[in-house]
């Protein structure tokens, strides 16, 4: 017996849903790379760009996933030998410092728990014990899709301000940006990245990254620029530069669609969508939680991401919640990576989705959780509810 056949929900920590109206401006035949529309495109693009990051900084586009962000942001703006300073706090801070090694960084990490945020005070004590500032990047996520966390980026530049440290602070919103408040200018983060298929509900295959003053200066003496991500042949005046070769045309006609939603619904609406989903997955996992068997895998209550939410389980094979959730009712919810792999769950409510989604993949959960077996409090979607119902009140 299947409940399946309707809609499936895709509730994975990205790539996410797509909006039909950003599938549609994709369907396009091909056009001169030279003249016309496309021209405008880019600049829709890169202004908007600009307004999602809140930076008055240089935005750049690259045909490429977030792991290409990473790789750009590093050989714009470092030389090799360089130290740099990974801050744990999860998975993909770690992995971004792995690639850093390869490209010829001397790389330090961080040690993290992954069930806190970035530990200020450690941080702190780290920046003291460098006073001739060899470490000359900080590597840190907002949002790390492993663990759920969410990091205190204006925390973090206050430590470094607090040390006099000129580090470039490098922040990678992979999987907030679009989904939490950041505030790039106001904030003090001198360059920040992501990618297309997450927040921002455009397919994968984009990445940007925005450039605040002090990285646009140290690009002047990177001496582990590549040609592709060269920030300079990307200023140059002809339009082809600005991808180092043809655009990626559809992907940029997707892109600006999925701009045009989120500033047509506001993107401190936007910010406060995830919240409210935030808060009534986290209000449906406390009362699931009741009985001893799932847990928030972050521990500090305002350092749990809004745009996905991971869960430990402590008891009962959260696997079978899966599968049982996908294969019964077209429900696909992620799994947990890394130390966490096969130990719990991760709901991703980024992007395009909405009450409906999170209250459909909620009941679903439920359901899973008592076919499953596994011990649970009961009323967690009654939870979820009131808490939106709270929401909405103000
Ligand atoms: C998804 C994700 C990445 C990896 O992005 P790719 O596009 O797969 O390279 C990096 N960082 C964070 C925080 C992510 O969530």
């Amino acid at each position: 017996m299947t409940l399946r056949n309707g809609k499936e929900f895709l509730m994975i920590p990205g790539p996410t849903n797509v909006p039909d109206e950003v599938l549609r401006a994709m369907h396009r035949p091909a056009m001169d790379i030279y003249e016309g529309p496309l021209m405008e495109t880019t600049q829709v693009c890169l202004d908007g760009l600009k307004r999602m990051f809140r930076t008055d900084g240089k935005p750049y586009i690259y045909i490429s996933n977030g792991h290409g962000a990473w790789d750009a942001a590093l050989t714009n703006t470092l030389s090799r030998g360089d130290k740099v300073l990974v801050l744990e706090s999860g998975r993909f801070a770690t992995v971004w410092g792995e690639g850093a090694t390869v490209t010829g960084l001397d790389v330090e990490v961080m040690p993290g728990d992954w069930r806190m945020p970035v530990d200020l005070e450690a941080l702190a004590e780290r920046l003291s014990r460098d006073p001739d500032h060899a470490i000359k990047a900080i590597l840190v996520v907002q949002v790390d899709t492993a663990s759920g966390v969410l990091n205190d980026i204006p925390g973090i530049r206050r430590v470094l301000d607090a040390a006099g440290h000129p580090a470039l602070l490098m922040v990678d919103l992979i999987a907030s940006l679009g989904c939490v408040p950041f505030e790039m200018d106001a904030w003090g983060v001198d360059l920040a990245l992501t990618g297309s298929q997450k927040g921002l509900m455009t397919p994968p295959g984009l990445s940007f990254i925005a450039a605040g003053p002090r990285a646009l200066e140290a690009h002047k003496t990177a001496d582990l620029r590549v040609n592709y991500f060269d920030w300079t042949f990307r200023d140059g005046p002809e339009h082809y530069q600005k991808y180092c070769g043809t655009p990626p045309v559809q992907m940029l006609f997707a892109f600006r669609a999925a701009l045009e939603l989120i500033e047509t619904e506001g993107l401190e609406a936007v910010w406060k969508r995830h919240r409210m989903l935030g808060d009534a997955t986290r209000a449906a996992v406390q009362v699931w939680g009741e009985a001893g068997a799932i847990e928030m895998n972050i521990l500090v209550p305002e350092a749990r991401s809004d745009s996905v939410s991971v869960l430990r389980f402590n008891e009962g094979d959260a696997n079978a919640v899966r599968a049982f959730a996908r294969e019964t009712c077209g429900v696909t919810i992620g799994g947990t990576i890394g130390e966490l792999a096969g130990k719990g769950l991760r709901i991703g409510h980024m992007g395009h989705v909405n009450g409906v989604m999170l209250l459909g993949t909620l009941a679903c959960l439920e359901l899973a959780l008592g076919r499953c077996g596994v011990p649970h409090g009961r009323g967690g979607v009654e939870a979820a509810i009131a808490c939106i119902s709270d929401g909405l009140n103000g």
